[in-house]
């Protein structure tokens, strides 16, 4: 089976893998650079305890699926490519604002998921400030997402398929109803099955009903005497991810819809900051090292869109908008499976709710 795939973000690629492992041709053509898109821009966290807050209940055991398959996900990857995706448990702690936050928290507070107080909050994070303690939760992971893309990459390649950087799809082509091809300004790619993995951008090849969502990050680099934080950290509205390799701490993230604009601004970066210090005070004396902006892939109701357009043979793989850096092991095994016929769409996530 000769699949095409257009985009080649942590969806398309982690897809484009398993579709190779399972003997299909495989060709993804990208518009920049493979791994770039949201898929660089993002923090890297794998949320289940904090982004998943309010999320319906098909989303949320997706992303329980997706958590469980992660370790696993990233040592094949990690031997397939030879290279380490960073994978880090190293918790996750989560602040509350006032009184009311903290009693949500203290309701959510089973299993593993436990409530500490200030002084258990700075045993954890000696750098935070005066705080209300919060819900800690101590199995939380995050990976390099710059990473991953490069390692999905490098085992795409490795496995036999054909990556097409700077290369736009411009158009599907459909032959008796059914999608037949893809076209680019340099050539026509012939296809048994097409897959829109193409992120914030998919609206513009096929009126998917995907929207871009801008979202700013800071990195941050502490003096040479300043240990970075061991977990993530929620509160004052940001998060603080650690990226221990390389030395610096991301703070994140904005979220505005304006358009497919990728500018990162004055207003934002000032804004990150300012309330990174709120809870840890002794980060103004860190450097700003970096600050770009992303767009997220988000549907009208806010869930993924994973499955079959109506238009045959083709698929799309898209709408994560959060979380997908955490949905990939589990968005490319359950892809393949839907393209190659040997699965069901679920219908929370069938694109087709949008017809
Ligand atoms: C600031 C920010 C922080 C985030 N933090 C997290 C996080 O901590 N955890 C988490 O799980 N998720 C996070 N996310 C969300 C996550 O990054 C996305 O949901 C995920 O990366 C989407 O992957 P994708 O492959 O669908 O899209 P993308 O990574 O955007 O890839 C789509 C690709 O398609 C290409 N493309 C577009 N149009 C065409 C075309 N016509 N032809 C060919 N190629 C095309 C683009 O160039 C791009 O490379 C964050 C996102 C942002 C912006």
């Amino acid at each position: 089976m000769k699949v095409v795939i257009i985009g080649a973000g942590v969806a398309g690629l982690g897809i484009g893998w398993r579709l190779l492992q399972a003997g299909c041709a495989v060709t993804i053509l990208e518009r920049a650079q493979a791994g770039g898109g949201a898929s660089w821009a993002a923090a890297g966290m794998l949320a289940v305890t904090a982004e998943l807050e309010d999320a319906a209940e098909p989303e949320r055991t997706l992303a329980l699926r997706a958590s469980a398959l992660w370790p696993g996900f990233a040592a094949e990857l990690e031997a397939a490519s030879g290279r380490s995706l960073f994978l880090n448990a190293g918790g996750a702690l989560l602040l509350a604002g006032d009184g009311a936050e903290l009693a949500v928290m203290q309701a959510r507070a089973e299993g593993e998921l436990r409530i500490v107080d200030a002084a258990d909050a700075r045993a954890q994070v000696p750098l935070l400030g005066d705080n209300l303690g919060g819900l800690w939760s101590p199995h939380e992971s995050h990976v390099d997402n710059r990473a991953l893309g490069e390692a999905l990459t490098i085992a795409f390649l490795k496995a036999g398929g054909l990556l097409y950087p700077n290369e736009a799809a411009v158009r599907i082509e459909e032959r008796g109803g059914r999608a037949s091809a893809v076209l680019t300004p340099y050539g026509r790619y012939d296809a048994d099955a097409v897959l829109v993995a193409a992120g914030a951008w998919s609206s513009l090849l096929d009126q998917i009903p995907i929207v871009p969502v801008k979202g700013e990050v800071i990195a941050l680099m502490p003096p040479t005497s300043a240990a970075l934080p061991g977990p993530v950290v929620w509160g004052e509205h940001v998060y603080c991810v650690p990226r221990p390799h390389l030395g610096r701490l991301l703070v994140g993230a904005t979220v505005e819809e304006a358009g497919f604009d990728t500018s990162p601004t004055v207003a934002a970066r000032d804004h990150l900051r300012a309330s990174a210090e709120k809870l840890m005070p002794s980060l103004r004396g860190w450097t700003l090292s970096d600050h770009w902006a992303g767009l997220r892939p988000k549907s009208p109701d806010g869930l993924p869109l994973l499955g079959p357009t109506a238009t045959a043979g083709l698929f799309v793989a898209g709408g994560q908008y959060r979380n997908g850096i955490l949905f990939t092991p589990a968005i490319a095994a359950e892809m393949a499976d839907l393209i190659l016929g040997k699965s069901q769409v679920i219908p929370a996530f069938d694109p087709r709710r949008f017809a």
